[in-house]
């Protein structure tokens, strides 16, 4: 009887250590930054594989980077919370890899893209919707004023009504809004060679087909790796993405 009761004590010590393994678990996540090339090659891409490595480490989410498309199944995909579209440019995935990312989505996995994910996959009309744009063309790199539309998203609560800061600024061939919920537009006047008039979103978040979708058009220059505040924008369009409301 003694046994069998100390049986028992151990039985249920063995699954509070499980359940509380996977609390703890829970709390780590990844994400997968992918920053392959086929068209123009960013500089910057390695500044922003670090900065968002050191993101991950201060807000405890791992944060795996690769160039590898083979890469791209769905068996693969899934143990990441997010997959981060960093500058890629041109014809990045296959049929296969393509198939995989979109089951990825339908699942509920995030996608976050920044800057020239934009300039990617001009042949693949799904992937065109989940970005919500394609670029189209840019004018030379200058400081301009981004409106922040919405106060409350994580990726833009943190940052003033006016926003001020030099990037490369995107063009796109359409107004993504009314697909896409606007985060940020870009004010025309404060800067040339913008063509969207009035509404230019240069900011955005949305829904699509069972998944998340978080694009930002800033991320051109190596500095902007630096900047505290495109940082955090970044950060809380991982988080958004990734399903994972808190921040630290
Ligand atoms: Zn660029």
């Amino acid at each position: 009887m003694i046994i069998l009761k100390l049986l028992k004590h151990l039985a249920s010590l063995f699954l509070l250590v499980v359940i509380l393994g996977t609390s703890l678990h829970s709390q780590t996540f990844k994400v997968l930054i992918f920053s392959k090339t086929e068209g123009f090659r960013h500089s910057s891409i390695s500044n922003g594989i670090r900065a968002i490595e050191q993101l991950g480490q201060i807000n405890d989410f791992i944060v795996d980077a690769t160039e590898d498309a083979s890469l791209f199944s769905y068996d693969n995909l899934k143990e990441f919370k997010a997959i981060i579209f960093l500058s890629t440019t041109g014809d990045v995935l296959n049929q296969n890899q393509q198939d995989a990312f979109e089951r990825y989505i339908r699942n509920g996995g995030g996608f976050i893209g920044i800057h020239a994910a934009s300039d990617t996959e001009y042949d693949w009309p799904w992937y065109g919707e989940l970005v919500g744009a394609y670029f189209d063309s840019h004018p030379a790199i200058q400081t301009a004023t981004i409106e922040i539309a919405d106060h409350i998203h994580p990726s833009t609560k943190h940052l003033p009504e006016y926003w001020q800061r030099t990037d490369e600024w995107y063009n796109y061939n359409k107004n993504p809004r009314g697909q896409v919920h606007v985060l940020a537009t870009l004010d025309e006047n404060s800067y040339s060679g913008g063509n969207m008039g009035h509404d230019h979103p240069i900011a955005w978040m949305h829904e699509f087909d069972g998944g998340r979708s978080w694009y930002t058009g800033g991320g051109h220059t190596e500095a902007s790796y630096t900047e505290p505040d495109f940082l955090k924008h970044i950060l809380g369009g991982i988080l958004y993405a990734s399903g994972e409301s808190s921040e630290k």
